[in-house]
């Protein structure tokens, strides 16, 4: 069906200027063209709103998890087939929220590879999903209740292997040590940096992009130097880890909302008490260190960690709203972190609105630009150039 939407604002997901009262046309899945208001569209149904935005593009979730406050026993305690009706239930609840694309990093079955061949089929409600399969990391070490435990360079290549077999296009390793996995500890190395340039070597064999969990400073620079795209966390960053950072052009994903909503959640008692320790000694660093790399020139993906204690998938826009207050960036440059950077990362055409692009957009009902809050409830999701979600 061919839309027009009228807007009063519309930013088309970079850093360009945004335009005032002209109308996108969308036919095919794809937009036809951004026109003067009073342009003939030919549309069948037309949409008035007061902004349009690129759809959000989430580069770091876990579909198989849903905010519960204890991850690790979450995990241990629910079946496969639970897993399995979590993630088709955040997928969907993603996509209402205006989240159009997600990479899954890590689950503990292939859940996120099923999801995204049953939603590009259109059985399926939900983003755009790419995915990492299970998480990469040493024996014991961070996430291993989901992940494929690998030591040494060859098992590493192996275990990149395996991933590609499950269908994941992407891949995720462990650097250090993390906040939901008992015993972890943020700020121990975990995979070498030899063992990561292994994986990294395999990957880009078979063109897969690898992000990489490092909350530790020495793990963030094992991980940029072993050649990673992104950096997961990051939050104990130095200044050396900002030089890697632009040397290398990698990209900082700094899933603040994950800090921060174990952080204010703690007065509910239900967190384990590590998990509310770590957390609360990195909430002390993550603000500062993070906004020291965005005003250094680091580029920064938007990315929540959703899943999470208390993060939920539906929430991604708190996310955005995080990288304003925390970091600084306006609202516009939060908005482009979340769309059109996080993009670039993901290597998927998304994240920008113009001619021939993809339609994946949402209608809001206030100008993003003047308040990031406005994403929290878009009025219509548009996903593929059809109407995936109106709000009620
Ligand atoms: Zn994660």
């Amino acid at each position: 069906m061919r839309l027009a939407i009228r807007t009063g604002q519309f930013y088309d997901g970079t850093d360009a200027a945004p335009r005032s009262n002209v109308t996108v046309v969308v036919d095919g899945g794809r937009i036809v063209e951004v026109a003067a208001n009073d342009a003939r569209t030919g549309a069948e149904r037309t949409y008035e709103a007061a902004c349009v935005v690129p759809g959000l593009i989430n580069s770091h979730v876990h579909l198989e998890v849903n905010g519960e406050p204890d991850t690790q026993t979450f995990f241990l305690i629910r079946t496969p087939t639970e897993r399995t009706l979590d993630a088709a239930l955040n997928a969907r609840l993603s996509l209402e929220a205006g989240v159009t694309t997600v990479r899954d990093l890590g689950g503990a079955e292939s859940n996120a590879m099923a999801l995204r061949d049953g939603v590009a089929r259109g059985e399926h409600a939900g983003p755009t999903i790419v995915p990492a399969g299970r998480a990469i990391c040493m024996t014991g070490g961070h996430g291993f209740f989901l992940g494929r435990e690998a030591d040494g360079p060859w098992d590493a290549r192996k275990a990149v292997r395996e991933q590609r077999k499950a269908g994941a296009t992407c891949i995720k390793l462990i650097a250090t040590g993390g906040v939901l996995t008992k015993g972890a500890i943020p700020g121990q190395d975990q995979l070498s940096e030899e063992e990561m340039r292994a994986a990294i070597g395999e990957a880009r064999t078979h063109g897969m992009r690898v992000a990489a969990h490092a909350i530790g400073t020495n793990g963030i620079k094992n991980a940029l130097r072993a050649g990673v795209d992104s950096i997961e966390h990051g939050h104990l960053l130095d200044d050396e880890a900002i030089a890697l950072f632009k040397e290398r052009g990698a990209y900082l994903v700094p899933t603040l909302a994950a800090v921060w909503r174990i952080y204010e959640n703690i007065a509910g008692g239900a967190q384990p008490d590590y998990v509310v320790r770590k957390a609360s000694e990195i909430y002390e660093h993550a603000g500062e260190n993070i906004r020291k790399a965005w005003r250094a020139g680091v580029t920064i993906a938007g990315g929540s960690d959703a899943g999470t204690p208390y993060n939920r998938h539906q929430d991604y826009a708190y996310e955005v709203e995080l990288m304003s207050t925390v970091l600084g960036m306006t609202p516009q440059q939060a908005l482009t972190a979340a769309t059109a950077t996080a993009a670039q990362l993901l290597g998927v055409d998304a994240g920008v609105l113009a001619a021939g692009r993809p339609a994946d957009l949402l209608l809001l009902d206030r100008d993003a630009g003047a308040d990031v809050r406005a994403l929290r409830e878009p009025r219509v999701v548009v996903k593929g150039g059809a109407v995936a979600h109106e709000r009620a």
